[in-house]
């Protein structure tokens, strides 16, 4: 099975609606035609400005940085799966590590995210990675996976086949250190293998593994010409569009 290749941008907390719209804008001119799929995650307040602007280019999709795990409610300041799609989006970006380290967002939580997103046909990017101390300690295999097991391999085998996967070491987030190509590539391996165990080798082979962690025009193309890669969840680069575009070319010609 051949599994897609994507590129996620990753706003975070940034961009005011005007810088958001230029940027969209500058992002959809520099574009050709897309090959693989492309997925903007803006703060909400672009969501339904993108959709509309993406809605006739192929390839090109939106996606959340978060969402509650309950339908709806009274949850002040909360966001809903439901709300989400009715603009447009098709996936949603869950258990990133900024989430779990300020918001406290544990395997529990994230499985009834996971869950209530799937419920809602939204495609979670399902975020994994080791802090720096793990990493040093040489246990980055135990805590990634801890966190597939405790967040996602409770699904069924249909509605695993609708998460990507995203490795980002903690330590390589926002700081400029990238993890070198053969350690993604490890990383990567090992959660396919994972994948494997748990589901079949079918669906390991058809499930995209993104890297993430300071991912640039000049370190993007060694790191996707990686086996086990199948593309970037990008931050801060996500944020120029040159950057953004140069990144989204950067997968070897098949
Ligand atoms: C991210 O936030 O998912 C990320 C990978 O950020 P950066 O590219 O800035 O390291």
């Amino acid at each position: 099975m051949k599994r897609k290749q994507i590129v996620a941008g990753n706003w975070k907390m940034n961009m005011n609606f005007d810088e958001g719209r230029d940027l969209a804008i500058s992002i959809v001119r520099k574009l050709g035609p897309l090959k693989n799929e492309v997925i903007l995650c803006p703060p909400f307040i672009h969501l339904n400005y993108l959709s509309v602007i993406s809605k006739d280019i192929a390839n090109l999709h939106i996606g959340a940085q978060n969402c509650h795990q309950k339908d709806k409610g009274a949850y002040t300041g909360e966001i809903a799966a439901s709300m989400l799609k009715s603009v447009g989006c098709s996936y949603v970006i869950l258990g990133h590590s900024e989430r779990r380290q300020y918001f406290g967002e544990d395997g529990a939580l994230l499985a009834a995210k996971v869950d209530t997103a799937l419920a809602n046909n939204l495609k979670p990017i399902f975020c994994v990675g080791e802090k720096l101390d793990a990493r040093e300690a040489g246990k980055q295999e135990k805590v990634v996976e801890k966190q597939l097991k405790s967040g996602l391999f409770h699904l069924g085998e249909t509605q695993f086949s609708n998460v990507v996967l995203a490795y980002e070491p903690v330590w390589a987030i926002g700081t400029g250190k990238t993890a070198s190509p053969e350690q993604a590539q490890d990383m990567h391996q090992f959660i396919r293998k994972l994948v494997a165990q748990k589901y079949s080798v079918n669906i390991a082979e058809g499930t995209s593994i993104l890297y993430g962690g300071s991912v640039k025009p000049a370190n993007a193309k060694a790191i996707f010409s990686q086996a086990d890669v199948d593309g970037g969840l990008i931050g801060g680069a996500a944020l120029k569009a040159a950057d953004f575009v140069s990144i989204i070319n950067s997968f070897p010609q098949a």
